[in-house]
């Protein structure tokens, strides 16, 4: 019998294999393409923020801040002595319309019990600090400048952690579980992402399909945050001398990866050139699509032991945000299957048995 068989070496699959491992557990992970060319993190924006409703989002939040910073000292290894995720603190910029104002302004009492150090301003006040953003329907915003939020590159962080995870004596394995009962371990966990539904059928974690565009401006503004415009979904940053930007829409039952090219047109331009006035000038570069792990129940994260099982927990239903929560819930679910118990975050919110009753808690800040 194995010890430890984790399904799907994703990036939480490699979060989970790194903190299993650590506390000396004999990990297996089955990864059923190892090129991750569908997977969810490489295709991801890399973004990691502290700005959410839920005061659990907020907390894994700043956990992956924490952990993203130390990963020189924690995911060093032999073969990989220098590991890097290509942090960039630019910091995140949250736009809100009056029709989110209320909501926001809960948000910011749940931001300040975490000390998540977000600065908030009135949409009149915003061009002080950001001139070449245009406040136009805006009521109020939320933004960090103090370098605890932004983006990493999730290919190299995926890679630190699947390494340093290798060094503590897991085994990455290519090969595709067709079903949780072919496995004979003493703890078994799914962390299949948009897949999960396959595996485990009554888990509503399945695939939706989101745009990102690659785009050039004649304007570089490279000190620009990762923006959220909540009034029209549109989010984007600085790649490089170029910007990517993600499109609102979003498709269930997608037959293919192709990137829904007419989005850029209809919906991603005109709402970057309203709020970013420079953006006007804009040239299409390029641009992929990727598989948001969507819980359709609430859009929030599914975690911990399955009640219908006596050795199964699982971790999916991150909606947007799994990349950044891949540290915390490593760290949650371990010390759960370790002790029985959350020891650092209480994670409980997440349970199985919220989303098998149907007792919705919405994140209401899905990007
Ligand atoms: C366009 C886009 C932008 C995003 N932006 C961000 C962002 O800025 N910040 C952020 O935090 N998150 C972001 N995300 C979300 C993030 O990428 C996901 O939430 C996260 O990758 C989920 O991680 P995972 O390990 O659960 O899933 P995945 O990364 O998809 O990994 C799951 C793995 O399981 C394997 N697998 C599945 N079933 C089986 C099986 N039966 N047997 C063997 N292997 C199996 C798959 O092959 C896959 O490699 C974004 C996603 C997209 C698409």
């Amino acid at each position: 019998m194995d010890d430890v068989v984790i399904i799907g070496g994703g990036i939480i699959g490699a979060s989970l294999a790194y903190f299993l491992s650590k506390e000396g557990r004999k990990v297996k992970v089955y990864e059923r393409d190892p090129t991750y060319k569908k997977a969810s993190f490489p295709l991801s924006l890399g973004g990691f923020r502290r700005q959410f409703f839920q005061k659990e989002n907020i907390l894994l939040g700043k956990f992956a801040k924490d952990f993203i910073f130390k990963i020189p000292e924690l995911l060093k290894t032999e073969k990989n002595p220098n590991p890097t995720a290509s942090i960039v603190t630019n910091g995140y910029l949250l736009l809100f319309g009056p029709e989110h104002a209320e909501e926001q302004y809960e948000a910011l009492k749940n931001h300040k019990a975490c000390d998540a150090g977000t600065k908030n301003i009135k949409g009149e006040e915003l061009s002080k600090i950001f001139p070449y953003v245009s406040n136009e329907g805006i009521e109020t915003a939320t933004y960090t400048d103090s370098k605890i939020e932004g983006w990493i590159d999730p290919y190299l962080f995926h890679n630190a952690l699947k390494s340093k995870a290798i060094e503590l004596g897991a085994e990455f394995i290519k090969g595709e579980i067709k079903s949780i009962n072919e496995i004979n371990a003493k703890t078994i966990i799914s962390a299949a992402g948009c897949w999960t539904n396959e595996l485990l059928s009554d888990i509503p974690v399945v695939p939706q399909k989101h745009t990102v565009f690659r785009i050039k401006c004649p304007k570089h503004i490279p000190e620009m945050p990762l923006m959220g415009d909540l009034t029209t979904g549109v989010y984007w940053r600085p790649e490089g001398n170029e910007y990517l930007a993600g499109s609102p829409n979003s498709k269930f039952d997608a037959k293919d990866l192709e990137p829904e090219w007419n989005d850029f047109e209809e919906i991603v331009w005109p709402a970057l050139a309203k709020r970013i006035p420079a953006f006007e000038e804009l040239k299409l570069t390029g641009g992929w699509a990727g598989y948001y792990d969507c819980n359709k129940l609430d859009n929030n994260a599914v975690v911990g032991k399955h009640p219908k099982y006596e050795n199964v927990y699982m971790a999916t239903g991150f909606t947007g945000r799994g990349l950044m929560q891949a540290p915390g819930i490593g760290r949650a679910l371990t010390e759960l299957i370790t002790t029985g118990s959350y020891q650092s975050i209480d994670l409980s919110c997440f349970a199985i048995e919220r989303v098998l009753e149907k007792n919705k808690r919405p994140e209401p800040y899905v990007l």
